[in-house]
């Protein structure tokens, strides 16, 4: 038991680290900077001392401002760092493992993993609309040859691969580039490739799902128009955290209320 809360602890600490992290190389590979160096203040350009760094705390104690320039830090920071936390908490607490268990931490190095890299995305794709494939193919491979090591059949992966890659391949013909872009299909791969078959089909089917209603909360507040453009990669990290989580839970159900 002891044990276990120190492994969640460490977790929890963890994610915000890899939080801080990723709050860093979005803003630094948007603004074609080099991910060494010390951080910067984006809005006066000051120095931020390690004090004045440290995941969620700084934030708290800073009152959200700069402590040179007082302008106020975005909320992006303190949030990214919180979620990727409880994510890797949740990773650690739905596996059930143990991290001195060696099988298990791979399970979890990998989950982690697809973690950062859909983290990325949905931040990424909301902030700038863009898609960064540095980061989304590096961590399909990656997360790919974990899932072989942990003897996931590979037929299943490329089964998986190929259905959810095809599948936003067609909507960018059909669309000709304007609803989905090809960027969308290197989430594609990397949802494929976490995911596995049959899982990649509750992946797509809840990133729809939750994308159709967020899009019509949208337009009912007069926040968008039904032609505009809204990111896709958002929804398809919620899907794919959702399925990574859930997605046995979910197949089985419908499987038993099918026989
Ligand atoms: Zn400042």
């Amino acid at each position: 038991m002891l044990l276990k809360s120190i492994d969640i602890f460490f977790s929890f600490v963890f994610g915000l680290a890899v939080g801080s992290f990723l709050n860093c190389i979005i803003y630094r590979l948007y603004h074609h900077q080099s991910l060494f160096g010390r951080s910067v203040c984006p809005k006066c350009g000051h120095q931020i001392a390690w004090y004045d760094n440290i995941p969620l705390l700084s934030f708290i104690i800073l009152r959200g401002r700069c402590r040179y320039c007082h302008q106020k830090i975005s909320w992006q920071y303190p949030l990214v760092e919180l979620i990727t936390g409880i994510l890797f908490v949740a990773a650690f607490f739905y596996r059930g493992c143990y991290l001195s268990i060696s099988n298990n931490l791979l399970i979890l190095l990998r989950d982690w993993l697809i973690i950062f890299a859909f983290i990325f995305i949905f931040v990424y794709d909301l902030r700038y609309l863009l898609v960064e494939n540095a980061i989304i193919i590096p961590a399909a491979i990656i997360v790919f040859i974990l899932n072989l090591i942990l003897k996931v059949p590979l037929t299943k992966l490329l089964l998986a691969i190929g259905v959810s890659v095809s599948f936003f391949g067609i909507q960018y013909l059909i669309t000709k580039g304007k609803g989905i872009g090809l960027g969308d299909l290197s989430i594609g791969l990397l949802m494929g490739a976490s995911l596995s078959w049959p899982n990649i089909l509750v992946g797509i089917i809840v990133a729809y799902i939750v994308g159709a209603v967020v899009g019509l909360l949208l337009v009912l507040s007069r926040k968008k128009k039904w032609e505009s453009r809204i990111a896709l990669g958002p929804f398809l990290a919620v899907g794919t955290i959702i399925a990574l989580f859930y997605g046995q839970k979910i197949i089985n159900f419908y499987l038993s209320k099918l026989y």
